[in-house]
Formats: C-alpha cells, sequence, structure tokens
C-alpha cells in the first residue's frame, strides 16, 4: 500500500513551499531520530520538503530540515502570527477542542500534577482547569514566547525555555503530556527519555502525533497538509511504539480524530501548501460545525465513520497512554 502512495507522493506539486523564516540559516542533517542509523533511503519529495525512511527500521522523517525548525526558533517567530491568530485561538479554547484528549487523560489521571509539553497558548491546562478546579496543579512548558504569554493571561502557570535544558522545581509530576508535540522534534526520544525522568513511579504520559498510516494519509498522499516542513517526523504505530524506551509501558493506544473537511480541501486544492492563516481558518470552521446544533444527525455520523477508522488503525492520529514503569 505505501509503496504505491510512494510513487504519488513523488509526482506531486511542484509550487515552493511559502512558509515564512526558514531559509536564513544552514540546514540540519539528521540521522534516524528513532534507531540512529544513518541509512536513508528515498521516501517522499513535496517540493523543498525531503522525507526519507531508515533502512533499518523504517523510521519515516524529514531531511535535512532547516535549522530554525531543528532548533525550535521557528515556533518562536511565528507565535503571533499563527498560535495568537483569533481563529486559531477561538478553536484552541473552544470546549470542544480537547475532548477526546480530556476523556482518555482523566480516564487515567484524576489529580495532581500535571506537565503540558509544547503548551503553545495553554487551551488543554486551561480546560483541565475550567472543569475539574482544584484537582490538578498544572504547568505548561512552551518554547515560543508569545503564545506563552497568553497562557499566563488566561492564568495558566507556564515557562518559556527548551523542555531538554529546563530545570522543575515541581518534579516529579503525575502526568506529562505531548500533544501534537513529537512530530514538531528533531530528538522526539530525548524528550520523552526526559519525562520519564520527570515522572513519579507509575506516573503517566500521553502521546499524540499524526498517524502516517491513516486513511486521509493513505488517500491524500503528498497533498496531505500534514506533510509538510514544520513535522520532522512521521510515525506510524509501529515505529512509534518503537520509540517507547524501557522506561515505560504501554497501557493503551488507538487512533483518533477525522476530519472530511480537510480531504476534501486538500483533495481540491491544486498548490501544496496551505497556510498558517488558512489551517487556523479551518479550526475555526470544524469547532463552528461541531457546536452547531441543527448537524446533530451529520455528527453522529461523523461520530460513526472516527469510530470504524479508529478501529481499523486510519484515524487522523495516534494516541499512545504511557506508564511509566517501577525501577
Ligand atoms: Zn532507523
Amino acid at each position: 500500500m505505501l509503496h504505491c502512495i510512494r510513487t504519488e507522493f513523488f509526482i506531486a506539486g511542484s509550487a515552493p513551499f511559502i512558509t515564512p523564516g526558514l531559509d536564513t540559516q544552514p540546514n540540519l542533517f539528521r540521522h534516524c531520530p528513532l534507531c540512529g542509523a544513518d541509512e536513508p533511503e528515498s521516501f517522499l519529495q513535496k517540493q523543498t520538503l525531503r522525507l526519507v525512511r531508515c533502512s533499518r527500521c523504517s523510521m519515516v522523517y524529514a531531511n535535512p530540515v532547516p535549522a530554525e525548525l531543528g532548533s525550535g526558533q521557528y515556533y518562536d517567530s511565528i507565535g503571533s502570527q499563527y498560535y495568537l491568530s483569533a481563529a486559531k485561538l477561538q478553536s484552541d479554547y473552544s470546549p470542544v477542542r480537547f475532548e477526546r484528549e480530556l476523556k482518555i487523560f482523566r480516564k487515567y489521571v484524576s489529580g495532581g500534577a500535571v506537565l503540558d509539553v509544547g503548551c503553545s497558548s495553554g487551551a488543554f491546562l486551561f480546560q483541565l482547569g475550567a472543569r475539574f478546579q482544584a484537582q490538578y496543579h498544572v504547568l505548561g512548558i512552551d518554547t515560543s514566547g508569545p503564545p506563552i504569554e497568553y497562557a499566563i493571561s488566561r492564568g495558566i502557570p507556564c515557562v518559556r525555555g527548551n523542555f531538554l535544558e529546563q530545570h522543575f522545581d515541581q518534579a516529579p509530576f503525575d502526568a506529562i503530556t505531548f500533544w501534537a508535540v513529537l512530530e514538531h522534534l528533531a530528538d522526539p526520544k530525548a524528550f520523552l527519555t526526559k519525562a520519564a525522568h520527570l515522572l513519579r513511579p507509575d506516573g503517566y504520559c500521553f502521546v499524540l502525533v499524526p498517524n502516517l498510516k491513516s486513511l486521509a494519509s493513505r488517500f491524500l498522499g503528498s497533498r496531505y497538509r500534514y506533510i509538510y516542513p514544520q513535522h520532522l517526523n512521521y510515525f506510524t504505530r509501529k515505529t512509534l511504539t518503537r520509540l517507547l524506551s524501557e522506561d515505560f509501558s504501554l497501557l493503551e493506544s488507538k487512533t483518533t480524530h477525522f476530519n472530511p473537511l480537510v480531504i476534501w480541501q486538500d483533495w481540491r486544492r491544486k498548490e501544496a501548501e496551505v497556510s498558517n492563516r488558512q489551517r487556523a481558518d479551518l479550526l475555526k470552521r470544524t469547532t463552528a460545525l461541531k457546536l452547531n446544533p441543527i448537524l446533530l444527525p451529520v455528527r453522529k455520523l461523523y461520530s460513526l465513520t472516527e469510530k470504524v477508522l479508529g478501529v481499523s488503525d486510519l484515524a487522523d492520529n495516534l494516541l499512545f497512554v504511557l506508564q511509566k514503569r517501577k525501577l
């Protein structure tokens, strides 16, 4: 199946990416973020983005990558423009935005100290506090300054900095979350290792990343908007499982989320790049549809479709619940 997709990937699109701020520093060449080997095979070329697959472990990753993305500096530069746009904030702070994440989080963690890594504008922690007041002590961390300032203005305790370099007086934590974060990192394994050090024994770690083998990815190929320069790692269930160190046990894993609007828009769109503004606008539109009472029958059909996709491992994201092993 993937072999067929690869062929399609190679012939799609020709317009250059217009992602701002990615041409000021030399590229960073990477070894496999999963096994460390330097044996890449070509997998996909989408304008300036080059994805390779490790011949040893089959991990798909971007190589080389702009240095600003490898260091996280890029996210600081787009902080206000994207994360604080009205559409993005309105979507992120909507009660429906993190409903799936909150549901699975509550299943395992009923209270305690929570650290959200890559917290952006703090919306997940805000929802946690708003719904379950006084049950959690929360802290967010992000490299991007403007969204952190916004989160603090909404009452969310946050620190700005690199997670790997940060010292946390609040540790150990009962839970650490990585919602749509590991795919952006040059060294995702190091982040999980540090999370394990910061968790109490039996503490929980939640990981959500895009699913390379989702229906949308298989159907759209390189047209899929989530194959873009900000994503450095492209996980499958197999490679994400292999990323887990011996520090963690895997308690639960599933695929979740499905956005037919993305499939429809990306299929029709000829140019390959979707601007950050368009991404935020779609989030806002999707949120409005979720909240519209007239569309209840449609939402029921949608929920059923998402469940079927989830069972088939074809939904948009992989969601793993990890528990720190006892020593
Ligand atoms: Zn590898």
